[in-house]
């Protein structure tokens, strides 16, 4: 049986060669990394945010920025380490100017993230931003309960095996400093998963 860090050696190799996706060329000219995931790969918590950034994709590790700086001001704001959990992406391959996933793309990156989360088999996902909510929540049929992540944000959606919780995007905080409240307070259901 392959181990877990073969199987996210191959989906590393087929992000590499995914030549399909316009991602890759732009990838490639701007002698990029794609980011494939860090952390834990028996994490109980998994977040999922929505794509590379310039710093993530000049290093090849997500959450490596400014927004990565306060996602670790969370995770210790509850005493977890980010060792102990894993961190990935819906899109594996930095979009030009920052800009949001085309639909097609998601298409094109989702099934590795499924992929990942077959993998790592997590207890709970956190969805980081509204693109991966769209995608995590769906997937889970939790279609029905879909609203602006500003009515959903720090719920949680139950299934049998996982549960769902769509938190915003930590870059908001950066934008808007009143966020920061928001997003620390919504971080601390976290802790009954620790
Ligand atoms: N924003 C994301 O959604 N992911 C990263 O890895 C970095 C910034």
């Amino acid at each position: 049986m392959k181990s877990k860090l073969d199987l996210m050696k191959e989906i590393r190799d087929e992000v590499f060669n995914l030549t399909s996706s316009p991602l890759n060329k732009y990838r490639t000219e701007n002698n990029n990394f794609a980011v494939i995931g860090a952390g834990d790969h028996n994490a109980k918590i998994m977040f999922v945010g929505e794509a590379p950034g310039a710093n993530e994709a000049k290093k090849g590790i997500p959450f490596c920025g400014a927004s990565g700086k306060f996602l670790d001001e969370m995770l210790s704001s509850i005493s977890l380490d980010r060792s102990k959990v894993y961190i990935t992406n819906l899109v594996k391959d930095r979009p030009e100017d920052n800009r949001d996933p085309e639909p097609s793309e998601i298409d094109l990156y989702s099934p590795f993230l499924d992929r990942q989360i077959e993998i790592i088999k997590p207890s709970v996902i956190v969805c980081l931003g509204r693109h991966s909510m769209n995608y995590i929540m769906k997937k889970y049929g939790f279609e029905k309960d879909l609203l602006p992540i500003s009515k959903i944000h720090g719920k949680v959606f139950k299934k049998k095996d996982i549960d769902i919780i769509c938190l915003y995007h930590p870059a908001v905080a950066l934008y808007n400093g009143s966020m920061r409240k928001v997003l620390l307070e919504d971080f601390k259901v976290l802790k009954t998963y620790i």
